[in-house]
């Protein structure tokens, strides 16, 4: 060091210090309104939960987006998250988050939310158990919660395009018979009785020619609607052919199917259309059998069908038993 150079006072050692800690702080202030504008944007709700404590630490600011309810509200009172589920989801919720604790992580969780407003939402969220070396060794459960509202719409509008008969609404033929070779399987593998009905549209190419094609459908529409109306919530109603329905009915026996056939018989006997010289009614045949040793589905269908025949011939409108 020649003459001309002095050491740093401590002043300048100190302000020297000073001004390098304040670029440390300008720059962790830069990556923290980085990451809070990136939380910002993400329509996901990132959180952190402390299980002993009970306790959230952390939501991010989707939260308020999402849920519709106030982030310091849930931060200072855990209540707050349980009275945003949707009550029957509250015991999957609470075990699904518990289980994360057990096994580690949980991919998929899927439950409704009431927001502040009265709306309620779908999510679907990711939680794992945070790595012990952040948040102090503190063991965290974090999560990342998507709002999958639109999705599980789409989902169920899908599954309806899906299974039912764009015309009538009724199940179309292939979810019929699907859902009903699984109703037919459980019935005998717990021994309990089952029932299966066929019915056809008395005379439909009469109403198709004398009032039209349209005339028709509307006819196929209501007599659909009647099916729906009068069947229990368990059974299943499908269209399976152009002017044919079927209905299987789960634990229920020949009199409790014929008691329903009976209704569904009045209902669309009850049925008026508009013509041109006034209007007109409609009738159908039903044949109705019931599940017996040694069955197959096949073998009910064939059954009912015969019934459904027979009723025809019998002169229409009628039930028959087979
Ligand atoms: P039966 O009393 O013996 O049952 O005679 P039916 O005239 O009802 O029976 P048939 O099988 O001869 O005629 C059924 C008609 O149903 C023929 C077909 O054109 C018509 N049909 C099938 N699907 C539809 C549909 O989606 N809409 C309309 N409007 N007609 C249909
Ligand atoms: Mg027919
Ligand atoms: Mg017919």
């Amino acid at each position: 060091m020649d003459d001309n150079e002095q050491a740093p006072s401590e002043l300048e050692t100190l302000t020297l210090a000073l001004l390098h800690s304040r670029g440390e702080v300008e720059r962790l202030r830069e990556r923290e309104l980085l990451v809070s504008s990136l939380l910002g944007s993400v329509n996901a709700v990132l959180w952190a939960f402390d299980w002993e404590q009970q306790k959230m630490v952390y939501v991010s600011p989707a939260y308020e987006r999402v849920f519709g309810r106030s982030a310091a509200l849930l931060l200072s009172d855990f209540d707050e998250w349980r009275n945003s589920i949707y009550p029957d989801d509250m015991e999957y919720a609470e075990q699904s988050l518990q289980s994360v604790l057990e096994v580690g992580s949980v991919e998929q969780r899927e439950y409704r939310i009431i927001r502040a407003d009265g709306e309620v939402r779908w999510l679907s969220d990711k939680c794992f158990i945070s790595p012990p070396n952040l948040f102090g060794g503190q063991s965290l459960i974090v999560g990342i919660a998507e709002d999958i509202t639109e999705k599980k719409a789409l989902q169920s509008e899908l599954h309806r395009l899906a299974t039912s008969d764009v015309l009538t609404g009724a199940s179309n033929r292939r979810h019929f018979f699907e859902h009903a070779e699984q109703l037919f399987a459980e019935a005998q593998a717990n021994s309990r009785p089952l029932a299966f009905l066929l019915l056809d549209i008395d005379d439909f190419k009469k109403i198709n020619d004398g009032h039209g094609h349209q005339m028709g459908d509307r006819v196929l529409q209501r007599v659909a609607h009647c099916g729906a109306y009068v069947v229990r919530r368990d059974d299943l109603f499908g269209r399976i052919g152009g002017e044919e329905f079927a209905v299987i009915f789960p634990n229920c026996d020949a009199t409790q199917a014929r008691q329903v056939a009976e209704r569904l018989q009045r209902e669309v006997q009850r049925l008026q259309f508009p013509a041109d010289e006034g209007s007109f009614g409609v009738t159908i045949s039903q044949g109705i059998t019931v599940l017996g040793e040694g069955d197959e589905l096949d073998d009910l269908y064939a059954r009912a069908d015969a019934a459904m025949y027979q009723a025809k011939r019998q002169g229409k409108d009628c039930i028959v038993l087979g």
